[in-house]
């Protein structure tokens, strides 16, 4: 059993490298930071307060994640709805990392993914999946990158969706959520230990799913 976790900063190419990584191997991926949004889609849409401890946890009961990858596209269903289109607004990951913050919050997600790291070979991404989820995970990767070449991508991605941003404030929201992610009292963002650094600053994303599946394969 190979399970590869990546963990990194916001916006660093985690997602579309951890993607990548489990086409080029046939793994399946599970995308954690889909689950973090999701809570806070669920608050949003009941029009409660995400800064709320007993609104977040009104809608916690409710939860349940299937995954599913169908030529190359993967979805995520949360209560058999598909909201894929849902949760990569901006304002959705940044109530993420507000409701990512409470205890219930992250035992309940930490056990569905516990779950799914048993099974069987997968790619799992998010910020702790190193140190917490699957300490002894085959391979583990931190994947980083300078601030303002995050804020470059992730403006260009919003505005090729339609969304009307600016550069100046995606930057200030992505310090804010790193800042947030590494101080949290549970489950802070940081690289493992035993991690190997992918700084993806001057990389493509086919360079990084390389080098990733390179090391998968100098494991075995
Ligand atoms: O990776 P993504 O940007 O989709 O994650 C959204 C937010 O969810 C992060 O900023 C973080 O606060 C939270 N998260 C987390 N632990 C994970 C994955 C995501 O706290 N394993």
């Amino acid at each position: 059993m190979i399970r590869i976790a990546i963990d990194g900063t916001a916006s660093a190419g985690k997602g579309s490298i951890a993607k990548g990584v489990a086409e080029r191997l046939s793994f399946p991926y599970i995308d954690t930071g889909a689950m973090y949004r999701s809570i806070a889609l669920l608050v949003l849409e009941a029009q409660k307060d995400c800064h709320d401890v007993n609104d977040v946890l009104s809608v916690l009961d409710e939860v349940q994640f299937d995954f599913t990858w169908e030529s190359g596209q993967l979805t995520t269903w949360l209560n058999g709805r598909n909201v894929n289109g849902l949760i990569r607004s901006k304002e959705v990951g940044v109530f993420a990392s507000v409701v990512s913050v409470y205890p219930p919050v992250r035992e309940k997600l930490s056990l569905i993914q516990q779950q799914y790291a048993q099974r069987e070979s997968l790619v799992m991404d998010g910020r702790d999946i190193g140190t917490v989820i699957i300490p002894d995970a085959e391979l583990k990767v931190f994947v980083d990158c300078d601030v303002d070449e995050r804020a470059r991508r992730r403006y260009l991605e919003l505005q090729k969706k339609g969304e009307s941003v600016q550069l100046v404030d995606i930057r200030q929201d992505l310090i804010e959520r790193d800042f947030r992610d590494r101080n949290r009292k549970i489950a802070p963002l940081q690289q493992a230990a035993d991690a190997k650094l992918l700084d993806t600053t001057n990389l493509s994303i086919e360079e990084g799913i390389t080098k990733i599946v390179n090391w998968v394969q100098a494991l075995v």
